[in-house]
């Protein structure tokens, strides 16, 4: 189909978005099976439900268009969807994966927010009130899911870095804790792989890599 006027460019998109939830719909019960956190798999699975009603909002768009919803593929989700398999293929199942999961997860809603927003605007501008508002409804859940995964990528990233178990309590917390210990562990790390090395060939001295030790059996788990 070729693109002429904005209502063609208006259709083009709706297609392409079309496509994007329905290969979303087919991907994330894949995905769900491949986390190991509850929370993150209950999150997936909730957006799955609504994926489904997003398409049915889409199929009225079209109704509404007289247009017909098929015959494009959206490339920008198959890559999207590509990276998150190839973190299933090559990351061991766990919180790292899970943190890995996350992460292309938001891409594939941030990819839907910018989607939907350009259509909801074109939407307003050709003055399509019934449609404006179901895909703003839309494009408010996909907002709504990137702050959930944002919320269940606390307690797996510290999962993922071995800090503690990664339970709920004292989120906040956590998460500041998290923050300022970041920057530091790393250049902690780097120095005390230099110390260890050579304190090893010297044989006798022992405090510096005891120092660190609480700090490296968090690490070890990577
Ligand atoms: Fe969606
Ligand atoms: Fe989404």
């Amino acid at each position: 189909m070729s693109v002429a006027t904005a209502e063609d460019l208006f259709v083009a998109e709706l297609k392409d978005i079309y496509s994007a939830e329905k290969q979303a719909v087919r991907a994330f019960p894949r995905i769900a099976k491949a986390v190991e956190s509850e929370e993150v798999r209950e999150a997936l699975q909730e957006h799955l439900e609504q994926t489904k009603q997003q398409v049915e909002r889409l199929d009225r768009v079209f109704e509404i268009l007289e247009k017909r919803a098929s015959g494009k593929t959206c490339e920008g989700m198959k890559g999207l969807l590509e990276e998150a398999f190839s973190h299933v293929e090559e990351i061991e199942d766990g919180p790292v994966r899970d943190a890995a999961l996350i992460g292309a997860l938001q891409k594939v809603e941030h990819y839907e927010i910018s989607a939907y927003g350009t259509v909801a605007t074109l939407a307003e501008a050709m003055q399509q009130e019934e449609i404006h508002q179901l895909l703003v409804e839309t494009l408010e859940e996909e907002k709504q899911t990137d702050e959930k995964l944002t919320q269940v990528a606390g307690p797996v990233n510290s999962a993922a870095l071995g800090q503690g178990d990664g339970e709920e309590e004292d989120e906040d917390e956590d998460l500041e804790d998290e923050e300022s210990e970041d920057e530091t562990d790393d250049e902690d790390d780097l120095e005390e792989d230099d110390d260890e090395e050579e304190v090893d060939e010297e044989d006798d001295v022992e405090e510096a890599p005891k120092k660190a030790s609480s700090k490296s059996t968090k690490k070890s788990k990577r």
